[in-house]
């Protein structure tokens, strides 16, 4: 019986040992860049004709992974594939799926820095926050593993006299597994495995601007002695093979994480029963944010600047969780701004190599445009760039960590999801204003704020309209241990992670044994 679930501890790099561990890493990794990686369907490695190029955003004309794009008769073969895979592994033991977890995990454990470092080049993660990444992967195997014995066994269950009941989780069928690129290990790997310790079988098609870290991670199940067909490694265009696979009959679930207007047109299309189709399919959306820090007049200042500046900039503003929106009360209003300031000024961009960048370049040139464009709008709006604001896509697709203060509630730089370092600041009257502003909006996934009133946070906590709130920190997404996700346009309420994850990945069967003969 394994030991109780917990969380895989950081990396701390300021120990050399560690630090030249990862240089070892990023120096193995970076003399197999450039290399072409198969699609893999029913086990089988297939080339196509049309090629898809992983780039490095720091460092645009290294290639990273060339990938197989697939064509549709292939994405319908992989939902073939995976249909035929799901006659055999749903039958598999639950004990045996939790076991190749946990060997999963252990395999991860083993390469930790060298899946950190493939992260490095494939989307500019520092050194922290690749490994954190990689850390909550194992998490998500460890997690699930445990919480897939516990399904496993006996559930409670009220008794009638007489009769003899009890309920099984039962997998659903095959699942389109639809990762974004901001957590290109940990939520794809964790949608991967929910999905398969659960008796699912699935189509992995990862994103287009992460597929190498997910081969690494798929060559892991491989390795661990996954069934081929279990898991299809599948990349293409999302427009062409993500709809695909979302419309084929025998698609019984997606388990979709990204942005609000891929999340919505995947429900809409899933929604649809095509010919041949026995079931309503089932999907699981997390989707963008707006998350707000409310600063109150009595906070403690400094941390509530060093809250603000962690949770906008961190992942260079990438993270659905990341704070695009301070709101600060007018009594502090300068005060604060001066902080975020001064916090932010220090913070480097460079190379995500380095080991003391603090941010580096950003995704893609489209996201390096948009998000130019974001800080364009912000200053039309009447916006101050108080640090920051300029960027050069010379090299990589760097933009500074850029704060604009005194963007007016409603400005599109205060409603729409920016995705990149840019933080709002907000002049709020006073607390009750604070909160209505930091509630009109049509995401609700995280927020936080800073108070030194039990009273202040206690409201916050009842009335804040997200997902996951915390009380004078950052705006935190959550690990693989605790319900995460959100409400209004941020998901369709389901909580991936946490102790109901699981339940996402499977429906109830009662058994009911009669034991009284004259009651047929
Ligand atoms: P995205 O919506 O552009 O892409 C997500 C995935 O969908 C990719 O794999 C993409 O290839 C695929 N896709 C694109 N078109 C498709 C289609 N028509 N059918 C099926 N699949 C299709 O998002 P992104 O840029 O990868 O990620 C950033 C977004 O993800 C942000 O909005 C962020 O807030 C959100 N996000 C949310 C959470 C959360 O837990 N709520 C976590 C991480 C990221």
């Amino acid at each position: 019986m394994p030991t109780e679930f917990r969380n895989e501890s950081f990396t701390d790099f300021s120990k050399e040992e560690n630090a030249q561990a990862m240089r070892n890493a990023l120096e193995k990794v970076g003399a197999e860049l450039g290399r072409e990686y198969p699609l893999v369907i029913g086990g089988e490695r297939i080339a196509s004709d049309s090629k898809l190029d992983s780039i490095n955003p720091a460092n645009r004309t290294q290639l990273v992974g060339r990938f197989n794009k697939a064509t549709k008769e292939l994405a319908n073969r992989a939902v073939e594939e995976a249909y035929k895979a799901f006659q055999t592994w749903r039958n598999t033991p639950a004990q045996d799926r939790a076991a190749l977890l946990f060997r999963v995990a252990e395999i991860m454990r083993e390469r930790r820095h060298e899946l950190s470092a493939w992260m490095i080049y494939e989307v500019a993660k520092t050194w922290p926050e690749a490994d954190g990444d990689t850390a909550e992967a194992i998490d998500f195997c460890e997690f699930y593993a445990r919480e897939m014995l516990r399904y496993a066994g006996e559930q409670p269950l009220y008794q009638v006299a007489g009769e003899e009941s009890e309920l099984e989780y039962i997998p659903l069928g095959v699942g389109a597994v639809i990762p974004p690129w901001n957590f290109p290990l940990a939520i794809m790997a964790g949608m991967t495995v929910a999905s398969v310790v659960t008796g699912n079988t699935v189509v992995l098609k990862p994103s287009s601007d992460a597929p190498t870290i997910a081969f690494k991670f798929f060559e892991i199940l491989e390795e661990a002695g996954l069934p081929p067909g279990v898991v299809n490694f599948m990349t293409g265009s999302g427009a062409e093979v993500g709809d695909v696979v979302v419309d084929h009959p025998k698609t019984r679930y997606v388990a979709f994480t990204g942005s609000k207007e891929i999340g919505l047109r995947i429900n809409e299309r899933a929604a649809k029963v095509h010919e041949g189709q026995v079931w309503i399919k089932r999907v699981v959306a997390e989707m963008g944010g707006k998350d707000a820090i409310i600063v109150a007049d009595d906070a403690n200042l400094d941390d509530a600047a060093t809250g603000v500046v962690q949770s906008a900039f961190g992942f260079q503003g990438q993270k659905c969780s990341a704070c695009s929106r301070a709101i600060i009360d007018a009594k502090v209003y300068d005060e604060m701004v001066e902080k975020i300031v001064d916090r932010t000024a220090k913070l480097k961009l460079a190379d995500p190599t380095d080991a003391s960048t603090n941010l580096s370049a950003v995704i893609n040139e489209k996201a390096f445009k948009t998000i130019n464009s974001y800080i364009e709008k912000g200053k039309s709006e009447g916006g101050r760039v108080v640090v920051g604001g300029g960027s050069d896509g010379e090299q990589g697709f760097f933009i500074e960590p850029t704060v604009i203060a005194d963007v007016k509630p409603g400005d599109t730089i205060e409603q729409e999801e920016i995705f990149g370092p840019v933080l709002a600041v907000i002049k709020a009257e006073n607390y009750n204003d604070a909160l209505k502003i930091a509630n009109d909006t049509q995401y609700g996934l995280t927020g936080a704020i800073h108070t030194t009133s039990l009273h202040r946070a206690q409201e916050f906590i009842t009335r804040y309209q997200g997902g996951l709130v915390s009380i004078n920190g950052a705006t935190y997404g959550s690990g693989p241990h605790m319900p995460f996700g959100g409400v209004k346009n941020s998901g369709n309420g389901f909580r991936e992670p946490g102790t109901e994850a699981l339940d996402v990945y499977t429906e109830l069967k009662t058994v009911v044994i009669n034991h009284n003969p004259e009651r047929v």
